[in-house]
């Protein structure tokens, strides 16, 4: 097993410090709050979509360094994207962070790959997906919060 210091990357402990997008989006058009109870991690999700594009995404909320920055990179990675390509990434990195990613679509991740180590640690998982789940209830424009239970 890796030690914990190979899953807090630079890179998760600089974006759980400093998120990027944080704040609230006043003219989002979907909205839906995620959380986990077996960590406490718990945020919203804001997205103006247009039509089928991610125009802006944003977050707000509270969570481990973990969940914090999965939300952060996440609203970098799908901001102006089709919600069916936002789709694919998070497949992409839900097999990635399960540990069944192809050496070929990890590549694909980019940044988001810095997330690989979390596959060692299976009640991590959940932390690292809250956000996407949540930006899909979002998108799927469900009104209800989300519970990875
Ligand atoms: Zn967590």
């Amino acid at each position: 097993m890796s030690d914990l210091r190979d899953l807090y990357q630079d890179v998760i402990l600089e974006h759980s410090k400093a998120p990027r997008n944080y704040k609230q989006l006043p003219e989002a058009n979907h909205k839906a709050e995620g959380f986990n109870p077996l960590c406490g991690d718990r945020f919203t999700i804001y997205v103006t979509m247009e039509g089928d594009a991610i125009r802006d995404i944003s977050f707000q909320g509270s969570g481990c360094a973990i969940s914090k920055a999965s939300a952060s990179m996440m609203t970098q990675s799908v901001k102006g994207k089709t919600a069916a390509e936002a789709e694919k990434i998070f497949a992409r990195f839900h097999e990635l962070v399960t540990g069944h990613a192809e050496e070929k679509n990890e590549n694909d991740l980019g940044k988001l790959a810095v997330f690989s180590g979390v596959s060692e640690f299976p009640v991590r998982v959940k932390c690292a997906t809250l956000a996407w789940h949540t930006l899909q209830a979002a998108i799927e424009g469900k009104q209800e919060s989300v519970s990875t239970e």
